[in-house]
């Protein structure tokens, strides 16, 4: 009988649920709405589509091993306790016994980025190296940290914030209170930050013409530059290389084999990576860098499933005592 798992992304405006293979392979998926409800309502949901899934699936309940789950907020790893949510109005809920008390299974959870890089790392972009960096580069700039085959959490379960790494003195305020972090710029909120502020001083560009049709996106910024616009190109490399020198600094710490590059701004393609690649081999240590990939994300949006699923399949992270 072949194990399969049960991967859960839970976000703000939808729970992911899938079941994987012993790969990582995604057999089936569905989405179900979340709006912004508690916990109870969207467990209860939750619990029927995983159920539902499965059988769609073609796998039978003996099947399934556990059940991983991936949560955007503050978690307490070790009481499987979610603290509190980015985006939904969870705060104390013990969600591991919650679920294994629903489903009659393993649960296991983590937060949603390093699930995202556990999902890349077995069977995405980070697949064949035990040392793997996974940055987001989205609203805001998420990481996580494979380190020889296993992601990495620290004493306060923050490793891998790379978000949030200083890379400018008095720079402008993040969310999280510091100023300056590689968030503030690297982000698509700071690609278009920056883009503004050039707008602002009245600088020429064809991205003046572009913010009165609408809200300014990253993605405009990036086909700006590569249309030549030498504001957007500016932009863009200011971008690029805070993000560089902070992979540098990585490189000198983990000296990971591989950085996977996902979220929306990685959909700039080569406009991203090739000046990426050219600001990281300026700023790094050479002889660290010996071997260093640096590659787009693989999975897309179903990296939180199935890294949620590898979560149980991968035995990270603390389990249950069933
Ligand atoms: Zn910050």
């Amino acid at each position: 009988m072949e194990a399969r798992y049960i991967g859960i992304d839970l976000g703000g405006t939808s729970a992911k649920i899938g079941v994987v293979d012993g790969e990582g392979n995604l057999l089936k998926h569905t989405e179900v709405p979340t709006h912004g409800e508690g916990p109870e309502p969207v467990l209860q949901r939750v619990v029927e589509t995983v159920r539902e899934v499965t059988i769609q699936s073609g796998t039978s309940w003996d099947q399934v091993v556990g059940i991983g789950m991936g949560l955007p907020g503050f978690l307490d790893l070790e009481r499987g306790v979610i603290k509190r949510l980015t985006n939904l109005p969870w705060e104390n809920v013990p969600i591991v016994e919650r679920l294994e008390t629903l489903c009659n299974r393993p649960v296991r959870i983590d937060n949603d980025a390093n699930v995202a890089a556990l999902g890349e790392s077995w069977s995405g972009a980070g697949a064949g190296v035990d040392d793997m960096v996974a940055i987001t580069l989205g609203t805001g700039v998420g990481g996580g940290v494979i380190a020889g085959g296993r992601l990495i959490h620290g004493v306060s379960n923050a490793a891998g914030e790379i978000g949030h790494v200083c890379v400018e003195p008095d720079g402008a305020r993040c969310g999280c209170g510091q100023r300056g972090c590689l968030e503030t710029i690297s982000s698509a909120t700071g690609i278009v930050r920056l883009a503004k502020e050039a707008l602002e001083k009245g600088e020429s560009t064809v991205l003046a013409e572009t913010a009165q049709k609408g809200e300014l996106t990253a993605r405009d910024v990036f086909q700006a530059a590569e249309q030549g616009d030498a504001v957007a190109s500016r932009v863009v490399q200011t971008a690029v290389d805070a993000l560089a020198r902070v992979m540098a600094m990585i490189t000198v710490v983990l000296n990971p084999a591989r950085f996977v590059i996902g979220g929306g701004v990685a959909r700039a393609g080569d406009t991203l990576f090739q000046p990426l690649k050219e600001a990281y081999r300026k700023h790094v240590l050479p002889s660290a860098a010996e071997g260093v990939e640096i590659v787009p994300a693989k999975l897309g949006n179903n990296a939180g499933i199935i890294g949620a699923a590898g979560l149980i399949a991968r035995r990270e992270n603390p389990a249950s005592a069933s």
